[in-house]
């Protein structure tokens, strides 16, 4: 790369308020910087003048398209391209008006709506969310877009999307926290913002590998596959340095997402081998949110023209770590407070704040795991290196007694230097506590780090649930104070005090992969969902009812929605994995066995020893069970076509569907290296893992 100037080149393709200020009249520049700063909606005026300018800045930079872009709950980006082409007095002229700069329609029953719209019933909308910045999508081909970041709704106004209760729970937490801090006379802050990190690990696999896996085209993972001879042992991957192939890539994805003001900032190798991550720096939690997005665009895009393919899916490999996206999460003030920043000044802004993320993970210990519960995020929580499916929370033993003695918190003391008694080596000090990888959330020193998120969702319904909560606990403590006339500062801090410990249960700050932690835990009484749908039944409860409408953040209307669209996902992805594992078997499994059974028949009697005359029983007998399940899975598929509770119809799958295709994925693993190399039905995870070395 040449050498890169930084402050030339970073969000060049961003159309930030620089950029606006350059286009727009001054007047009206300033009252929408104005608005924007008092969190106010954009008039048509206002936007008459950004339209404009966004128009004479995109086409000048060759975008000769725009797109509302929004995240519907399907959890993927979608797009509808419109050219800037229009007719005005018999001429063509180059268009955009605030009007299709503000609105756009689109079919909402095409997207998931859980229910609450029909074919004849279609209209939806998409409204532009001016709090996260349009900026220009390139593509390899040199075509460029300008993207406009949307909300999505319905005719009649239900959020159908990832985006809108993400901005709903946003502003009740900056509500909360604001309530809190004028108690404790913060009377200068103007806003708390939330702010979150996503760290995103993906695999890259060489592309004629992945053409030759019908399961990985389908679903994203493979549906069979007998372990590898080596997979992580001897940490052969995790942080090997970075071939050039690879960096190639790597350096690709970042000056993309530099240029639309992603900072990416760090890359690595991941355990698993083909394994990576990347990882930019933390921002607003909206605009983090659509930055995660696009950074899994990028990746992908980037991918395909290094002849790699990227897959996001939580577990391709079984039996090798899945890829997960940890939330890195935080609140700070608009005067520069970390509120979590356990080094802050004032300690009781920390010990309320910092308990208070606490006891929302206890209390609502069901809804946090229901917020990465998906199929795909099934298979691979509990797995290798992945958080249980147990929520619990590491906040290291040095805090937790602390608080628990009621003691003052000393940040100063917590540090002790590490001395590796070399002369040459620099002292350095310790972080106040040790990292804990097998707790699903943990606190860092100065944000919390939500571990069980998948790889592949949007970060927006986990953080929308993760704000609600925490919302909904500073209300309650800020509804104490307000009764409180004197000694408010002591009350709080007694107050803090007394809720971490009525909720200590939810601190675990051992290993949380070991069986003793779960036989604690069922006696400490806390939730253990081991799988999705039992997680979506949770959306019924009162209590989480309540707790969406108290905080505005969805309606009872809304919320079904949600509970619909999660289960229609979760059905309608194992029946895509199960008519895939049966068109396998027919098109490629079934004739591989059945030739490698011809091959070894025609070995000679002679020749025919006992090891050959094994190999011919296992594949026979493998043919036939294949055979008979796979009969019986087209049965069970068939029998739920028309079951209509989809609740209902998840059960059966999880009871019957899901643990027939389980065997049919043993039988097959266990004589998958009986099969001649030539009459493989597809290249193996020793072909895929290691054919970049
Ligand atoms: P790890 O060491 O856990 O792998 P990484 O360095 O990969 O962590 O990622 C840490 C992420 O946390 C980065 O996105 C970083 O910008 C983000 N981060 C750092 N400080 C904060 C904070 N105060 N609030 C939210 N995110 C933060
Ligand atoms: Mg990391």
């Amino acid at each position: 790369m040449k050498n890169m100037n930084f402050k030339k080149y970073f969000a060049k393709n961003v159309c930030s308020d620089k950029v606006l200020k350059k286009f727009m009249p001054n007047l009206v520049y300033k009252k929408y910087l104005k608005l924007k700063k008092n969190n106010e909606p954009l008039d048509y005026k206002t936007a008459h003048y950004i339209a404009d300018a966004v128009k004479i800045w995109a086409i000048k930079n060759g975008a000769t398209h725009y797109t509302h872009w929004f995240l519907p709950l399907n959890g993927k980006m979608a797009e509808k391209q419109i050219s800037f082409i229009d007719i005005a007095a018999s001429d063509y002229v180059e268009a955009l008006n605030e009007h299709s700069l503000i609105k756009g329609e689109t079919d909402a029953s095409s997207f998931p709506n859980g229910g609450a719209r029909t074919t004849f019933e279609a209209r939806g909308y998409t409204i532009w969310d001016y709090t996260s910045p349009m900026f220009l999508k390139s593509y390899q081909n040199g075509h460029k877009v300008l993207c406009i970041p949307t909300v999505f709704c319905s005719y009649n106004g239900y959020a159908l999307d990832e985006k809108t209760p993400l901005l709903r729970s946003i502003e009740i937490l900056n509500q909360q926290a604001l309530r809190i801090l004028k108690h404790l006379g913060y009377n200068d802050v103007k806003k708390v913002i939330n702010n979150v990190g996503a760290e995103q690990e993906y695999f890259l696999i060489d592309k004629k590998d992945f053409q030759n896996r019908f399961d990985l085209k389908i679903v994203g993972r493979t549906l069979f596959g007998r372990a590898p001879i080596m997979s992580q042992e001897m940490h052969s991957h995790y942080l090997c340095p970075i071939n050039d192939r690879l960096s190639k890539f790597m350096n690709q994805v970042n000056k993309k997402l530099w240029k639309i003001g992603i900072p990416a900032k760090l890359q690595h190798n991941e355990v698993a081998p083909l394994q990576h991550e990347l990882v930019p720096i933390f921002t607003s939690a909206n605009i983090a949110c659509d930055q995660n997005q696009i950074i899994m665009e990028t990746i992908s895009m980037v991918a395909k023209s290094n002849n790699f393919v990227a897959l996001f899916h939580e577990k391709p490999f079984e039996g090798i770590n899945g890829s997960g996206k940890h939330i890195n999460w935080s609140l700070s003030t608009d005067t520069g407070i970390n509120l979590l920043d356990i080094d802050i000044n004032d300690k009781l802004l920390f010990l309320i704040f910092f308990t208070s993320v606490v006891v929302a993970i206890d209390e609502y210990q069901d809804l946090i795991r229901a917020s990465i519960a998906y199929r795909e995020n099934d298979l691979r929580l509990g797995g290798n290196e992945a958080p249980p499916t147990l929520i619990s929370v590491y906040v290291g033993d040095f805090l937790q007694k602390i608080i628990c003695e009621n003691k003052i918190i000393d940040s100063n003391n917590k540090s002790k230097f590490i001395d590796t008694k070399v002369k040459t080596i620099s002292k350095t000090t310790k972080d106040y506590c040790d990292k804990n990888r097998t707790s699903p959330f943990v606190y860092t020193g100065n944000k919390f780090e939500f571990r069980m998120v998948g790889a592949s969702q949007s970060i927006s319904w986990p953080c929308t649930c993760l704000n609600t909560i925490v919302a909904k606990i500073l209300s309650d403590f800020a509804d104490k104070l307000d009764l409180v006339q004197t000694n408010q500062k002591c009350v709080a801090r007694q107050l803090a005090m007394d809720i971490f410990h009525a909720h200590e249960k939810i601190i675990y700050n051992g290993n949380c992969y070991d069986q003793k932690w779960v036989d604690e835990a069922q006696k400490r009484g806390l939730i253990n969902h081991k799988d999705s749908v039992s997680c979506y039944k949770i959306y019924d409860n009162e209590n989480i009812v309540s707790l969406f409408q108290s905080t505005g953040v969805l309606s009872l209307e809304e919320l079904k929605i949600r509970k619909n669209a999660f289960l229609k996902n979760y059905v309608e992805s194992v029946e895509v994995e199960t008519r895939t594992m049966i068109e396998i078997l027919t098109r490629e499994i079934f004739p591989s066995i059945i030739t490698s059974k011809q091959f070894y028949d025609n070995v000679k009697a002679s020749d025919s020893s006992d090891h050959i005359k094994q190999i011919k029983e296992k594949l026979s007998d493998a043919l036939k069970s294949l055979s008979k399940l796979h009969i019986k899975l087209k049965k069970l598929l068939n029998e739920l076509v028309d079951e209509k509770d989809l609740l209902i119809k998840a059960e059966k799958e999880n009871d019957e569907i899901l643990l027939t295709t389980k065997k049919i994925r043993k039988i097959f693993d266990d004589i998958e290296s009986f099969i001649p190399q030539k009459y493989k039905p597809f290249p193996d995870y020793n072909d895929i893992l290691f054919s970049l070395k």
